[in-house]
């Protein structure tokens, strides 16, 4: 695959998913580094963002829930590099109807080159890294070039 630079901007644009058994954590989470998660920009699949919200009293970008549908928004905004980071609490004890979502989720996330954490210990580190501060130069799929290798195929 062909790849492009672009620049991830200072102000990072943060998806926050929580399954139900996890969203305790991420709201401990989210509390514990209030301040920092404050300078960018967040989103959230429909309860986890209520929770969030009610929580931190703090504006976030609410989509649709994530059985229904949220979890794919997400992805599809990552394909329009509109998420820089994802931070992911899904429930690896409890398999679940909507388990196809976090498979499809990980796997745009991992075509586009976004960043994700899967646990709190990861997010701590991605939390505290120099480049969430800094514009970061990072490289995606170059597309043009994809489809047009694509439309010229014999
Ligand atoms: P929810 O969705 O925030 O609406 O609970 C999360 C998920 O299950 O993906």
């Amino acid at each position: 695959m062909d790849m492009k630079q672009i620049t991830m901007p200072t102000r990072k644009r943060i998806a926050l998913i929580a399954h139900d058994n996890m969203k305790q954590d991420l709201l401990d989470w989210t509390q514990k580094n209030q301040a920092i998660l404050s300078q960018h920009q967040l989103y959230a699949t429909g309860t986890t963002g209520h929770l969030l919200e009610n929580s931190l009293n703090m504006p976030i970008t609410k989509l649709i829930s994530g059985p229904l549908g949220g979890d794919q928004q997400i992805g599809a905004m990552v394909t329009e590099q509109k998420i820089d980071i994802i931070i992911f609490f899904w429930d690896p004890f409890e398999p679940m109807p909507h388990d196809p979502d976090v498979k499809a989720l990980l796997r745009v996330a991992a075509v586009w080159n976004v960043a994700v954490a899967c646990s709190r210990s990861s997010a701590d580190f991605m939390i505290s890294s120099p480049l969430l501060s800094q514009q970061h130069p990072y490289s995606v799929p170059d597309y043009e070039d994809y489809l047009q290798k694509r439309l010229n195929k014999p």
